[in-house]
């Protein structure tokens, strides 16, 4: 073993004025204010800085004390970078490449790919070609139509020859010796995916920024992606350090190192997924579920440039591609888990989005003989909060203390008995009121309630309750349908009817406690 290399090679003796130099931030002159206001959206950051910084400035080497003597083996796998694209600023990719190149041991990088995404701007086309031609390592690949990240990275990926791929975005600065702890980590496992700790670029003045140590990647409903600390109590008890690996729930996505079989093995991306956005959830689920780990390696950084908005277009509409992404994971990978998702995004149920064929997908799991999303709740991802279902137990009247039975396929309003199980039910993220197969809903005729064969995408059996109903002043309490009302107009809701007992759905009435419900037990908000 030796111990890992910090190298930062130059082209040519650093200039220790230059702006930029170390990271420091740089300000714009004032008689230059209007063309770098101009220019940003160009990458919507600020180009007129990127392009006045050398291209392979120094920066602060950020790593947590003790990285720098490390000892990593002397054998390490080969990799190759996979760089994809789409009408990069010149600046900014060429310093991505100089990152790499000047901070990388060179037996390590077998190769580095610029993938074209089918860029539009001159400067990446012929130029690029003639300014990269002086680095053999590095190759560009030219796509014929726009494939989006997604699909460029398979593309990339494709023609890679070195044992691991390490992708990187092309607005990013790796800092000293980010390579060989990531490969360290694969070498130690072949199974194992790793993830250096992403800094800040500062969008308005280029500086390098260290960011807090002891990140995870975690989401939240409807699979959002974020950074969460480990609670400082998690720290002490159990004396993490801060050039520990981190395991991870999920991977920010943009930067990080897999062995190449391995991610063929994993059926690389679903390739049905769009140009950019779910990816980064879609790989997590699939290396945590079947058999591998995600990992944050503290000693490895590498800047990133991180933007307001992304200054490509998308093909279609952004939020409806990311969204028809994530539903596709979902139905892939979040097994009964997937009601919640679409209870956090109920607009896709309602939508019915078109997420194309998951057979392909559902194969794989099925072939790898992946863990459920139960087991990855359980053992990844412990403190996300699933519960199953919004509320369950008796469904009691406030009014009259009484409560909802099944009875063969019908209603009946009775005594509450917490033994009884025909007085059971859900309050489902599908906002079902549901007892096993059956869905409490209005019936046919006018006012009735009845029972109905439960269908988690009618709207028509959906009730809103609590934060739900809590839009609508005073039915926090109340079951209000979702059904169409013909008659009366406005708002229906679930009462009990004070004589005999029976019930059916009124209009809503903020005071009357006869239509006021309350579950057993309540999971969630
Ligand atoms: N990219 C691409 N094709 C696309 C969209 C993005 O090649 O259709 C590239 C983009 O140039 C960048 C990387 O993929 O290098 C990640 O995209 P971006 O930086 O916009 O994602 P973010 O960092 O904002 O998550
Ligand atoms: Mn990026």
């Amino acid at each position: 073993m030796h111990r890992v290399l910090s190298m930062d090679a130059t082209l040519a003796p650093r200039d220790p004025r230059a702006p930029g130099q170390f990271g420091h931030p740089v300000a714009v002159p004032d008689d230059k204010q209007e063309e770098a206001k101009s220019r940003w959206k160009e990458g919507n950051f600020n180009v007129y800085l990127s392009d006045l910084i050398p291209v392979d400035r120094a920066i602060t080497d950020t790593r947590p004390a003790g990285c720098s003597e490390q000892q990593v083996h002397d054998d390490l796998p080969s990799t190759s970078i996979i760089m994809c694209f789409v009408d990069e600023v010149w600046s900014t990719l060429l310093r991505s490449v100089h990152s790499v190149l000047g901070r990388s041991p060179p037996h390590l990088v077998q190769e580095i790919i610029l993938v074209d995404d089918f860029s539009t701007k001159e400067h990446l086309k012929e130029q690029l070609d003639a300014y990269m031609s002086r680095f053999p390592k590095v190759k560009i690949l030219r796509l014929r139509e726009r494939h989006g990240l997604i699909r460029a990275r398979l593309a990339g990926a494709q023609v890679a020859t070195g044992a691991v791929l390490t992708f990187l975005d092309s607005h990013v600065e790796c800092n000293v010796g980010w390579l060989e702890p990531l490969l360290e980590r694969v070498r130690l496992r072949r199974t194992k995916v790793a993830c250096p700790v992403i800094e800040v670029i500062s969008d308005k003045d280029m500086s390098y920024m260290t960011v807090d140590n002891f990140q995870r990647g975690i989401f939240t409903w409807p699979m959002n992606f974020g950074w969460r600390q480990i609670p400082q109590e998690v720290i002490e008890k159990n004396k993490i350090k801060e050039t520990d690996i981190i395991r991870c729930p999920v991977m920010a996505g943009g930067l990080f190192s897999i062995e190449k079989k391995y991610f063929s093995e994993l059926g690389m991306y679903d390739p049905g997924l769009d140009v950019w956005g779910g990816e980064n959830m879609e790989l997590s689920f699939k290396v945590w579920m079947c058999g591998g780990e995600i990992e944050i390696v503290p000693c490895s950084r590498v800047g990133h440039i991180f933007r307001n908005d992304n200054p490509y277009s998308f093909p279609k509409e952004r939020v409806r591609t990311v969204e028809r992404n994530l539903a596709r994971v979902a139905e892939v990978w979040l097994d009964e888990y997937k009601e919640l998702f679409y209870g956090h995004a109920y607009h896709l149920l309602l939508s019915a989005v078109d997420v194309g064929d998951l057979r392909p997908q559902s194969r794989l799991r099925e072939q790898l003989r992946c863990k459920t999303f139960r087991w990855y709740l359980q053992n990844v991802y412990p403190d996300l909060e699933a519960p199953l279902v919004k509320a369950s137990g008796l469904l009691m009247n406030v009014a009259l203390a009484g409560c909802i039975a099944v009875e063969g396929t019908t209603l009946a309003f009775r005594e509450c008995d917490v033994n009884n199980p025909n007085q059971k039910f859900n309050y489902t993220w599908l906002r079902l009121v549901q007892h096993g197969e059956l869905c409490l809903a209005p019936a046919g005729v006018l006012g009735a309630v009845g029972l109905r064969r439960c269908q988690g995408r009618s709207r028509s059996l959906a009730w809103l309750h609590r934060s739900l109903a809590a839009a609508q002043p005073g039915l926090a309490e109340h079951l209000i349908s979702e059904q169409q009302q013909q008659q009366p107009p406005g708002p229906a809701c679930l009462e009990a009817a004070p004589s005999r007992r029976a019930l059916r759905v009124k209009r809503c009435d903020p005071g009357n406690p006869h239509q006021k419900w309350r579950f057993g037990r309540y999971h969630a908000d």
